[in-house]
Protein backbone atom coordinates (compact mmCIF):
# COMPACT_ATOMS: atom_id res chain seq x y z
CA UNK A 1 0.00 0.00 0.00
CA UNK A 2 1.08 3.86 -0.99
CA UNK A 3 1.20 6.55 1.40
CA UNK A 4 0.37 8.69 -1.95
CA UNK A 5 -0.40 6.44 -4.74
CA UNK A 6 -0.06 8.58 -7.98
CA UNK A 7 0.43 5.28 -10.52
CA UNK A 8 -3.20 4.67 -10.61
CA UNK A 9 -4.19 8.59 -11.28
CA UNK A 10 -1.75 8.19 -13.99
CA UNK A 11 -3.09 5.11 -15.59
CA UNK A 12 -6.68 6.99 -16.13
CA UNK A 13 -4.67 9.53 -18.47
CA UNK A 14 -1.57 8.53 -19.68
CA UNK A 15 -2.71 8.72 -22.98
CA UNK A 16 -3.75 12.27 -22.43
CA UNK A 17 -0.65 13.38 -20.61
CA UNK A 18 1.04 11.67 -23.63
CA UNK A 19 -0.81 13.79 -26.04
CA UNK A 20 -0.17 16.97 -24.02
CA UNK A 21 3.54 16.09 -24.01
CA UNK A 22 3.75 15.68 -27.84
CA UNK A 23 2.28 18.83 -28.02
CA UNK A 24 5.16 20.72 -26.33
CA UNK A 25 7.51 18.48 -28.09
CA UNK A 26 6.00 19.25 -31.93
CA UNK A 27 5.73 23.28 -31.33
CA UNK A 28 9.04 23.43 -29.15
CA UNK A 29 7.82 26.42 -26.89
CA UNK A 30 9.92 24.63 -23.97
CA UNK A 31 9.88 28.20 -21.87
CA UNK A 32 6.34 30.35 -21.47
CA UNK A 33 4.78 28.20 -24.38
CA UNK A 34 0.88 28.63 -24.72
CA UNK A 35 0.30 25.59 -22.29
CA UNK A 36 1.18 27.92 -19.25
CA UNK A 37 -1.03 30.84 -20.00
CA UNK A 38 -3.89 28.14 -20.91
CA UNK A 39 -3.33 26.75 -17.65
CA UNK A 40 -3.11 30.46 -15.63
CA UNK A 41 -6.67 30.96 -17.57
CA UNK A 42 -8.00 27.84 -16.50
CA UNK A 43 -7.04 27.64 -12.85
CA UNK A 44 -7.86 31.25 -12.34
CA UNK A 45 -11.69 30.67 -13.75
CA UNK A 46 -11.50 27.58 -11.38
CA UNK A 47 -10.85 29.49 -8.12
CA UNK A 48 -12.66 32.39 -9.29
CA UNK A 49 -9.54 35.29 -9.44
CA UNK A 50 -8.96 38.02 -11.71
CA UNK A 51 -4.84 37.10 -12.01
CA UNK A 52 -2.67 33.41 -12.07
CA UNK A 53 0.47 33.55 -12.10
CA UNK A 54 2.51 30.54 -13.14
CA UNK A 55 5.71 30.05 -11.63
CA UNK A 56 8.21 27.24 -10.52
CA UNK A 57 7.23 25.88 -7.25
CA UNK A 58 5.16 26.84 -4.30
CA UNK A 59 8.37 28.05 -2.64
CA UNK A 60 8.81 30.93 -5.19
CA UNK A 61 5.17 31.48 -4.97
CA UNK A 62 6.03 32.58 -1.72
CA UNK A 63 9.16 34.38 -2.34
CA UNK A 64 7.56 36.06 -5.90
CA UNK A 65 4.80 37.38 -3.10
CA UNK A 66 6.76 38.72 -0.30
CA UNK A 67 9.26 40.41 -2.94
CA UNK A 68 5.82 41.93 -4.75
CA UNK A 69 5.41 43.57 -1.37
CA UNK A 70 9.16 44.84 -0.75
CA UNK A 71 9.57 42.61 2.50
CA UNK A 72 12.95 42.97 3.32
CA UNK A 73 15.82 43.80 6.42
CA UNK A 74 13.69 45.48 9.16
CA UNK A 75 9.99 43.75 8.26
CA UNK A 76 8.51 41.17 10.27
CA UNK A 77 6.61 38.57 9.01
CA UNK A 78 3.84 36.66 11.56
CA UNK A 79 3.53 33.13 10.21
CA UNK A 80 2.88 29.39 12.16
CA UNK A 81 5.70 27.18 13.18
CA UNK A 82 3.48 24.64 12.60
CA UNK A 83 3.86 24.14 8.60
CA UNK A 84 6.42 22.92 6.10
CA UNK A 85 9.98 24.80 6.26
CA UNK A 86 9.64 26.95 2.80
CA UNK A 87 6.29 29.00 4.51
CA UNK A 88 8.82 30.79 6.59
CA UNK A 89 12.16 30.10 4.72
CA UNK A 90 11.40 32.78 2.20
CA UNK A 91 11.10 35.32 4.86
CA UNK A 92 14.53 34.88 6.38
CA UNK A 93 15.71 34.49 2.63
CA UNK A 94 14.71 38.40 2.23
CA UNK A 95 16.13 39.32 5.19
CA UNK A 96 13.24 39.89 6.92
CA UNK A 97 12.16 38.33 10.54
CA UNK A 98 10.07 35.11 10.89
CA UNK A 99 7.90 35.83 13.88
CA UNK A 100 5.81 32.73 14.85
CA UNK A 101 2.15 32.88 15.96
CA UNK A 102 0.71 29.02 17.59
CA UNK A 103 -2.39 27.61 15.99
CA UNK A 104 -5.86 27.03 17.25
CA UNK A 105 -5.70 23.13 18.74
CA UNK A 106 -8.81 22.08 16.01
CA UNK A 107 -7.85 23.37 12.75
CA UNK A 108 -3.99 23.27 13.42
CA UNK A 109 -4.11 26.73 12.10
CA UNK A 110 -2.80 30.08 12.88
CA UNK A 111 -4.80 31.19 16.17
CA UNK A 112 -6.33 34.71 15.24
CA UNK A 113 -6.52 35.71 19.15
CA UNK A 114 -2.94 34.56 19.87
CA UNK A 115 -1.98 36.58 16.22
CA UNK A 116 -3.54 39.99 17.93
CA UNK A 117 -1.84 39.10 21.24
CA UNK A 118 1.59 38.97 19.28
CA UNK A 119 1.14 41.95 17.47
CA UNK A 120 0.68 43.87 21.03
CA UNK A 121 3.72 42.18 21.90
CA UNK A 122 5.74 43.30 19.06
CA UNK A 123 4.70 46.96 19.49
CA UNK A 124 5.49 47.46 22.64
CA UNK A 125 8.67 44.69 22.45
CA UNK A 126 6.86 43.08 25.58
CA UNK A 127 7.60 39.61 25.57
CA UNK A 128 6.14 38.66 29.44
CA UNK A 129 2.84 39.16 26.57
CA UNK A 130 4.25 36.90 23.94
CA UNK A 131 7.13 35.25 22.96
CA UNK A 132 8.80 37.02 20.42
CA UNK A 133 12.25 36.34 18.35
CA UNK A 134 15.26 38.60 19.38
CA UNK A 135 15.55 41.52 17.16
CA UNK A 136 11.79 42.09 18.32
CA UNK A 137 12.40 42.24 21.47
CA UNK A 138 14.71 44.98 20.89
CA UNK A 139 12.06 46.58 18.80
CA UNK A 140 14.02 46.67 15.62
CA UNK A 141 11.76 44.89 13.50
CA UNK A 142 8.40 46.61 12.04
CA UNK A 143 5.71 43.95 11.41
CA UNK A 144 4.35 44.08 7.54
CA UNK A 145 2.82 40.86 6.89
CA UNK A 146 0.97 37.43 7.41
CA UNK A 147 1.38 34.36 6.16
CA UNK A 148 -1.67 32.15 7.06
CA UNK A 149 -1.14 28.03 6.07
CA UNK A 150 -4.19 26.18 5.20
CA UNK A 151 -2.66 22.68 6.86
CA UNK A 152 -3.38 19.56 5.19
CA UNK A 153 -5.59 21.21 2.62
CA UNK A 154 -8.35 23.01 5.60
CA UNK A 155 -8.50 26.93 4.58
CA UNK A 156 -7.53 29.22 7.83
CA UNK A 157 -10.50 31.50 9.34
CA UNK A 158 -9.63 34.14 6.61
CA UNK A 159 -12.68 36.23 7.78
CA UNK A 160 -10.69 37.17 11.24
CA UNK A 161 -7.26 37.26 10.13
CA UNK A 162 -8.45 39.92 7.12
CA UNK A 163 -10.04 41.60 9.79
CA UNK A 164 -6.56 41.34 11.79
CA UNK A 165 -4.48 42.72 8.41
CA UNK A 166 -6.99 45.04 7.50
CA UNK A 167 -7.16 46.85 10.91
CA UNK A 168 -2.96 46.68 11.24
CA UNK A 169 -2.18 47.31 7.76
CA UNK A 170 -0.61 44.24 7.22
CA UNK A 171 -0.16 42.49 3.74
CA UNK A 172 -2.06 38.50 3.85
CA UNK A 173 -0.38 35.61 2.04
CA UNK A 174 -2.52 32.43 2.18
CA UNK A 175 -0.21 29.76 2.06
CA UNK A 176 -2.28 27.11 -0.36
CA UNK A 177 0.23 24.86 -1.24
CA UNK A 178 -2.16 22.33 0.24
CA UNK A 179 -5.36 23.69 -0.32
CA UNK A 180 -6.35 24.22 -4.11
CA UNK A 181 -9.79 22.63 -4.34
CA UNK A 182 -10.79 23.50 -0.51
CA UNK A 183 -13.67 25.96 0.22
CA UNK A 184 -14.53 28.50 3.04
CA UNK A 185 -18.17 30.11 3.08
CA UNK A 186 -18.71 28.81 -0.65
CA UNK A 187 -15.53 30.72 -1.71
CA UNK A 188 -12.70 29.00 -3.13
CA UNK A 189 -9.16 28.28 -1.14
CA UNK A 190 -6.57 30.74 -3.61
CA UNK A 191 -9.07 33.25 -3.06
CA UNK A 192 -7.89 34.76 0.27
CA UNK A 193 -5.71 37.66 1.29
CA UNK A 194 -3.95 40.02 -0.87
CA UNK A 195 -2.07 36.86 -2.79
CA UNK A 196 -2.36 33.51 -2.37
CA UNK A 197 0.37 31.26 -3.30
CA UNK A 198 0.07 27.17 -4.32
CA UNK A 199 2.09 24.35 -5.29
CA UNK A 200 2.08 21.64 -7.70
CA UNK A 201 4.85 19.58 -6.04
CA UNK A 202 3.90 15.76 -7.10
CA UNK A 203 2.38 14.73 -3.84
CA UNK A 204 0.23 17.78 -3.74
CA UNK A 205 -3.95 17.85 -4.69
CA UNK A 206 -2.73 19.13 -8.26
CA UNK A 207 0.41 17.78 -8.52
CA UNK A 208 2.66 18.05 -11.55
CA UNK A 209 5.51 15.77 -12.41
CA UNK A 210 8.10 17.88 -10.91
CA UNK A 211 8.10 21.08 -9.09
CA UNK A 212 5.74 24.09 -9.95
CA UNK A 213 3.57 26.37 -8.52
CA UNK A 214 1.14 29.59 -8.84
CA UNK A 215 0.24 33.30 -7.13
CA UNK A 216 -3.15 34.14 -7.51
CA UNK A 217 -4.14 37.52 -6.75
CA UNK A 218 -7.45 39.51 -7.72
CA UNK A 219 -5.20 43.30 -7.38
CA UNK A 220 -3.94 44.51 -11.16
CA UNK A 221 -0.58 45.87 -9.91
CA UNK A 222 0.64 43.34 -7.68
CA UNK A 223 -0.20 40.70 -10.18
CA UNK A 224 1.76 42.83 -12.74
CA UNK A 225 4.82 42.96 -10.14
CA UNK A 226 4.49 39.29 -9.78
CA UNK A 227 4.61 39.07 -13.61
CA UNK A 228 7.50 41.08 -13.56
CA UNK A 229 9.71 39.34 -10.56
CA UNK A 230 8.83 35.86 -11.81
CA UNK A 231 10.60 37.16 -15.28
CA UNK A 232 14.06 38.44 -13.88
CA UNK A 233 12.58 41.68 -13.03
CA UNK A 234 11.24 41.88 -16.69
CA UNK A 235 10.01 45.57 -17.75
CA UNK A 236 7.52 45.97 -21.11
CA UNK A 237 10.32 43.99 -22.99
CA UNK A 238 12.99 40.95 -22.21
CA UNK A 239 16.16 42.73 -21.81
CA UNK A 240 14.76 45.55 -20.08
CA UNK A 241 14.96 45.13 -16.16
CA UNK A 242 13.03 46.84 -13.96
CA UNK A 243 13.65 45.39 -10.47
CA UNK A 244 15.33 42.31 -9.00
CA UNK A 245 13.89 39.22 -9.69
CA UNK A 246 14.26 35.59 -10.00
CA UNK A 247 14.37 32.81 -12.73
CA UNK A 248 10.74 31.72 -11.29
CA UNK A 249 9.00 30.11 -14.47
CA UNK A 250 6.90 27.08 -14.69
CA UNK A 251 8.30 24.68 -17.20
CA UNK A 252 5.33 24.56 -20.16
CA UNK A 253 6.06 20.66 -19.94
CA UNK A 254 4.82 21.07 -16.37
CA UNK A 255 2.23 22.90 -17.56
CA UNK A 256 0.75 20.52 -19.86
CA UNK A 257 0.77 18.04 -17.64
CA UNK A 258 -0.99 20.04 -15.27
CA UNK A 259 -3.76 20.21 -17.85
CA UNK A 260 -4.24 17.06 -18.47
CA UNK A 261 -4.24 16.43 -15.29
CA UNK A 262 -6.94 19.45 -14.17
CA UNK A 263 -9.73 17.15 -16.09
CA UNK A 264 -9.97 14.96 -13.14
CA UNK A 265 -9.43 17.44 -10.35
CA UNK A 266 -12.92 18.02 -9.59
CA UNK A 267 -13.72 14.41 -9.22
CA UNK A 268 -10.73 13.53 -7.40
CA UNK A 269 -11.53 16.40 -4.82
CA UNK A 270 -14.71 14.70 -4.12
CA UNK A 271 -13.40 11.44 -3.78
CA UNK A 272 -10.81 12.92 -1.61
CA UNK A 273 -14.15 14.04 0.53
CA UNK A 274 -15.36 10.68 0.59
CA UNK A 275 -12.04 8.72 1.78
CA UNK A 276 -11.92 11.29 4.71
CA UNK A 277 -15.89 10.97 5.55
CA UNK A 278 -14.97 7.43 5.62
CA UNK A 279 -12.38 7.66 8.36
CA UNK A 280 -13.32 10.11 10.14
CA UNK A 281 -17.14 7.99 10.35
CA UNK A 282 -15.19 4.86 11.75
CA UNK A 283 -12.79 6.53 13.44
CA UNK A 284 -14.64 9.69 15.61
CA UNK A 285 -15.78 6.99 18.50
CA UNK A 286 -12.69 5.89 19.44
CA UNK A 287 -11.44 7.20 22.84
CA UNK A 288 -7.71 7.40 22.10
CA UNK A 289 -7.42 9.46 18.99
CA UNK A 290 -8.54 12.66 17.94
CA UNK A 291 -9.96 13.14 14.64
CA UNK A 292 -9.72 16.20 12.36
CA UNK A 293 -12.06 18.87 12.79
CA UNK A 294 -13.77 20.67 9.73
CA UNK A 295 -15.59 23.71 11.39
CA UNK A 296 -19.44 24.65 9.57
CA UNK A 297 -18.35 26.96 6.34
CA UNK A 298 -15.44 24.85 5.66
CA UNK A 299 -14.14 21.85 2.99
CA UNK A 300 -11.02 20.95 3.06
CA UNK A 301 -9.40 19.09 -0.08
CA UNK A 302 -7.36 16.56 2.25
CA UNK A 303 -3.46 17.16 1.32
CA UNK A 304 -3.58 14.42 4.58
CA UNK A 305 -5.80 13.20 6.82
CA UNK A 306 -3.76 13.76 10.15
CA UNK A 307 -4.78 12.35 13.66
CA UNK A 308 -3.62 12.92 17.80
CA UNK A 309 -2.48 9.84 19.81
CA UNK A 310 -2.46 10.47 23.37
CA UNK A 311 1.08 10.80 23.38
CA UNK A 312 4.63 10.75 22.06
CA UNK A 313 4.92 7.19 22.75
CA UNK A 314 1.53 6.38 22.06
CA UNK A 315 1.52 7.54 18.68
CA UNK A 316 5.12 5.62 17.67
CA UNK A 317 3.39 2.28 18.86
CA UNK A 318 0.50 2.77 16.45
CA UNK A 319 2.81 3.72 13.52
CA UNK A 320 4.84 0.63 14.58
CA UNK A 321 1.99 -1.62 14.50
CA UNK A 322 0.61 0.19 11.32
CA UNK A 323 4.28 -0.58 9.62
CA UNK A 324 4.07 -3.94 10.61
CA UNK A 325 0.95 -4.81 8.49
CA UNK A 326 2.74 -3.04 5.65
CA UNK A 327 0.52 0.27 6.57
CA UNK A 328 2.29 3.72 5.99
CA UNK A 329 1.73 6.45 8.36
CA UNK A 330 3.79 9.98 7.90
CA UNK A 331 4.43 12.71 10.60
CA UNK A 332 3.63 15.97 9.50
CA UNK A 333 5.12 17.68 11.14
CA UNK A 334 7.52 16.26 14.04
CA UNK A 335 9.48 19.54 14.97
CA UNK A 336 8.04 22.75 14.49
CA UNK A 337 9.74 25.84 12.81
CA UNK A 338 10.57 27.58 16.15
CA UNK A 339 12.94 24.60 17.18
CA UNK A 340 14.67 23.46 14.13
CA UNK A 341 18.40 24.62 13.45
CA UNK A 342 18.28 26.82 10.57
CA UNK A 343 15.98 29.23 12.76
CA UNK A 344 18.35 29.24 16.14
CA UNK A 345 19.33 33.02 15.24
CA UNK A 346 15.75 34.17 16.63
CA UNK A 347 16.21 32.70 20.29
CA UNK A 348 12.83 31.19 20.21
CA UNK A 349 13.09 28.34 23.20
CA UNK A 350 10.57 24.55 23.91
CA UNK A 351 7.86 25.80 25.68
CA UNK A 352 7.32 28.89 23.28
CA UNK A 353 4.21 27.62 21.60
CA UNK A 354 2.94 24.84 23.39
CA UNK A 355 -0.34 23.85 21.10
CA UNK A 356 2.35 23.27 18.10
CA UNK A 357 4.78 21.32 20.37
CA UNK A 358 2.07 19.12 21.64
CA UNK A 359 0.61 18.56 17.66
CA UNK A 360 4.29 17.72 16.73
CA UNK A 361 4.41 15.29 19.35
CA UNK A 362 0.96 13.61 19.00
CA UNK A 363 0.23 13.77 15.49
CA UNK A 364 0.44 11.25 12.27
CA UNK A 365 -1.37 10.64 9.04
CA UNK A 366 -2.70 7.94 7.02
CA UNK A 367 -2.51 7.28 3.47
CA UNK A 368 -4.64 9.52 1.92
CA UNK A 369 -5.30 9.81 -2.13
CA UNK A 370 -8.53 9.80 -4.71
CA UNK A 371 -8.06 5.96 -5.21
CA UNK A 372 -7.54 4.61 -2.23
CA UNK A 373 -10.11 1.90 -2.38
CA UNK A 374 -12.87 0.55 0.08
CA UNK A 375 -10.56 -2.10 1.12
CA UNK A 376 -8.24 -0.28 1.85
CA UNK A 377 -9.97 1.73 3.80
CA UNK A 378 -10.93 -0.55 5.74
CA UNK A 379 -7.87 -2.49 6.38
CA UNK A 380 -6.46 1.08 7.45
CA UNK A 381 -9.40 1.66 10.03
CA UNK A 382 -9.24 -1.77 11.65
CA UNK A 383 -5.49 -1.75 12.15
CA UNK A 384 -5.58 1.19 13.47
CA UNK A 385 -8.64 0.50 15.82
CA UNK A 386 -6.25 -2.46 16.98
CA UNK A 387 -2.78 -0.27 17.64
CA UNK A 388 -4.27 2.50 19.36
CA UNK A 389 -6.01 0.32 21.95
CA UNK A 390 -2.54 -1.80 22.19
C1 LIG B 1 4.71 22.09 -0.17
C2 LIG B 1 4.58 23.33 0.61
C3 LIG B 1 5.27 24.52 0.26
C4 LIG B 1 6.32 24.56 -0.81
O1 LIG B 1 5.93 24.12 -2.06
P1 LIG B 1 7.05 23.58 -3.08
O2 LIG B 1 6.31 23.51 -4.37
O3 LIG B 1 7.51 22.26 -2.59
O4 LIG B 1 8.15 24.59 -3.14
C5 LIG B 1 5.00 25.66 0.98
N1 LIG B 1 4.15 25.67 2.01
C6 LIG B 1 3.50 24.55 2.40
C7 LIG B 1 2.53 24.63 3.54
C8 LIG B 1 3.70 23.35 1.73
O5 LIG B 1 3.06 22.25 2.13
Amino acid sequence: MEFIDLAFQQKRIRGKIGEHIEAVLNHGQYIMGPEVAALEKELGQYVGTKHAISCASGTDALLIALMARGIGPGDAVLTTPFTFIATAEVISLLGATPVYVDIERKTYNIDPVQLDRCLSALRSGDTSMYPLPRLAEQREVTPKAIIAVDLFGLPADYSRLDEIAQRNGLFLIEDAAQSFGAELNGRKACTFGDVACTSFFPAKPLGCYGDGGMCFSSDDSLAEIMRSIRLHGKGSHKYENIRIGINGRLDTLQAAILLAKFSLFEEEVRLRQAVAGRYTEFLRSCPSLVTPDVPTGYQSVWAQYSLLARGEAHRDSIMKIMQGKGIPTVIYYPRPLHLQSAFSSLGYREGDFPVSEDCARRIFSLPMHPYLTEGDQDRIVSALLEAAVA
